[in-house]
């Protein structure tokens, strides 16, 4: 840029130097043509006007005895050589033959070839003087036809130009002197103005440049008053500007972005050709997939909506889609800014809603099919017996009561199971914790059912830990899931069973094992026994008195105190259930009595 600005004032500056010697030297050099022409024609007019009697007379007079006339008139001419101007070099006299123009005689010899006869000569010739000149011809001339003794003669002045042209000349080498020296002061010129003008300007390129690689950090000092100095200031106010606004979109850039990649919902966008210009993880997490921008709109969510529809939709249009058992609710809106625009879809995880919703809907079906049952049977025998009072017999109306008694009892355990568990879903349910030795609670336990595994004539060992400490929880609920584990692997082993109860210590924890040889549980159904009314086979379980509330209550127990309860993976037939449970009690009841 500095190269070319300073061509150009250097061409500028020769170029008007150039011209301004071309005018001044045309000017000039036509001014002294023109005032010698003038001078020599004013010359002639004086010497041969009326005013310079003398002169005429003495050209016209004959004298005595005169026999040779051009050569008087020639004497004549030599006298007032001065007054004509005459130097016999460039400018001569010459006495002509007034008939035919020949020469006579003159201040120099005849030209070779003989003098021309010029326009001046013919007017002459024809008894006018000639005084006409000529700006194209290199002489000037003036004829004078005079009468002398009878005879006609012809006073010719012929001035050759070569002193106006010699001085032209030497015009012309000063001219052309004046224009070197001028040519050099504007090349030094145009570098010095190339140097105040250039450099300022070099520099405010440099700090634009820096500006569009995104360093604003460049103030300009302004050094002058000038454009230029104007246009520093507003530089430095621009790049100031534009510094916090890119500061302050860069920052909203941010928020969202952070926002984006933290959000659990998923966002896709794309553009108007349909590629994916943006999206984030929990997009990626929910659909299973990585995006690039090579993936577009169609294969993605064409099966949904056309891309177009979606383009023109006026706010959004929702849809449903499970990926790898996850229900998806997608809302896929247009946006647009400017001639910019395209796609946005949201991608919303409504699993939990849709599990909570079906688990609710199956607990209600489940509570009311399991009172059911035992209703029905009441009504029923209770039908029969007042459809029969009196008419049966007794032993059977004492059978068909014990039923009634039964159900009864059966209805009642599941209902207390119920409000047990909606105690703990409604966080109303408090542990009461106290210290008791843990060994003590699992022998209880083994003691409280041990006659009932000796009526189905199961083998029951007991192995305790000889370390096993005093623990604080909830002693009655513990207790309360020791007896479902047990119960559980007297109800589901078959007669003349071995069931084995082994306990101790791990760091601070203290564990219950119960392990049994029983019909045990199939690998699809391990994962589920926990949850509420899950039972493996429904009508053996329900034969046996169960309802599947029994382990989703010790689990809601076991979690309450910060323990665990789960399957212990083992190869031999039957199952093994393993509860575990902090000595010290709950943390969370700790750190609460802390305070
Ligand atoms: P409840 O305990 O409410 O009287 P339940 O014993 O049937 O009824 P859970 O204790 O929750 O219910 O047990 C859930 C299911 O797990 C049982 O129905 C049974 O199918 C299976 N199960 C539990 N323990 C054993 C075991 N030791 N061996 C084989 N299956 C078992
Ligand atoms: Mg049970």
């Amino acid at each position: 840029m500095r190269r070319s600005l300073h061509l150009k004032l250097m061409l500028i500056m020769v170029l008007l130097i150039v011209s301004l010697m071309v005018v001044v030297g045309a000017f000039l050099m036509n001014s002294v043509t023109r005032y010698y022409i003038d001078d020599f024609y004013e010359q002639m007019a004086a010497a041969f006007g009326q005013d310079n009697v003398d002169f005429i007379r003495d050209l016209q007079r004959p004298t005595k005895d005169e026999t040779d006339g051009a050569a008087m008139v020639e004497a004549v001419l030599r006298a007032y050589g001065g007054t004509l101007g005459v130097d016999g070099r460039n400018r001569n006299y010459y006495v002509l033959d007034g008939t035919n123009g020949r020469y006579l005689a003159g201040s120099a010899p005849q030209p070779e070839g003989g003098l021309a006869i010029t326009p001046n000569i013919t007017t002459a010739l024809l008894g006018e003087p000639g005084y006409d000149s000529s700006a194209a011809a290199d002489y000037m001339d003036a004829a004078i036809p005079i009468t002398r003794g009878g005879q006609r003669y012809i006073v010719y002045i012929l001035d050759n130009r070569a002193t106006a042209r010699s001085l032209n000349g030497e015009m012309f080498s000063l001219i052309l002197e004046a224009l070197v020296l001028g040519l050099v002061i504007s090349v030094l010129l145009s570098f010095l103005l190339s140097k105040t003008m250039v450099a300022p300007l070099q520099r405010l390129t440099d700090a634009i440049e820096d500006v569009a690689e995104g360093d604003f950090s460049r103030k300009l000092e302004v050094t002058s008053g000038d454009e230029i100095g104007q246009l520093t200031e507003s530089f430095n106010a621009m790049a100031g500007q534009l510094q916090t606004t890119i500061a302050a979109v860069e920052n909203e850039r941010n928020k969202l972005d952070t926002l984006f990649l933290h959000m659990a919902d998923g966002v896709v966008a794309f553009d108007r050709e349909e590629r994916v210009i943006h999206s984030n993880p929990a997009a990626a997490q929910l659909l299973g997939r990585e995006f690039t921008d090579q993936d577009s709109y169609g294969p993605l969510f064409g099966d949904l909506f056309p891309f177009r529809e979606v383009e023109g939709a006026a706010s959004h249009l929702a849809a449903e889609r499970t990926v790898g058992g996850r229900y998806l609710e997608l809302l896929l809106a247009p946006f647009a800014r400017a001639n910019q625009g395209g796609v946005l879809v949201l991608i919303h995880d409504v699993t939990a809603q849709r599990t909570a919703e079906q688990t609710r809907k199956d607990f209600v079906a489940n509570v009311s099919h399991e009172l059911r049952t035992p209703l029905t049977n009441i009504k029923s025998y209770a039908e029969t017996l007042s459809d029969g009072v009196g008419d049966l017999p007794p032993e059977m109306e004492r059978r068909f009561l014990g039923v009634i008694l039964n159900e009864s009892d059966r209805m009642i355990h599941i209902l207390q199971d119920l409000l047990t568990l909606s105690r703990f879903d409604s966080g109303r349910s408090e542990l009461r914790l106290t210290r008791f030795p843990f060994g003590k609670a699992v022998d209880d336990t083994y003691q409280a059912i041990r006659l009932d595994a000796q009526n189905h004539a199961h083998q029951l060992i007991l192995d305790l830990s000889e370390d096993l400490p005093e623990i604080v929880a909830d002693r009655e609920r513990v207790v309360q899931v020791m007896m479902n584990i047990l119960s559980n692997s007297i109800k589901y082993t078959p007669n003349g069973g071995r069931i084995v109860i082994s306990a101790g210590r791990e760091g601070d924890r203290v564990w219950m094992q119960v392990d049994d040889n029983g019909i045990g549980i199939p690998e699809a159904d391990r994962g589920h026994i926990f949850e509420r009314f899950y039972r493996v086979d429904k009508a053996r379980s329900r034969q046996s008195g169960g309802t599947g509330l029994g382990l989703s209550i010790a689990r809601e127990i076991m979690n309450q105190h910060e323990g665990a309860i789960y399957l212990v993976d083992k190869e031999t037939p039957g199952l093994t259930v393993r509860m575990e449970l902090p000595i010290g009690g709950p943390k969370r009841v700790r750190q609460n009595e802390e305070r």
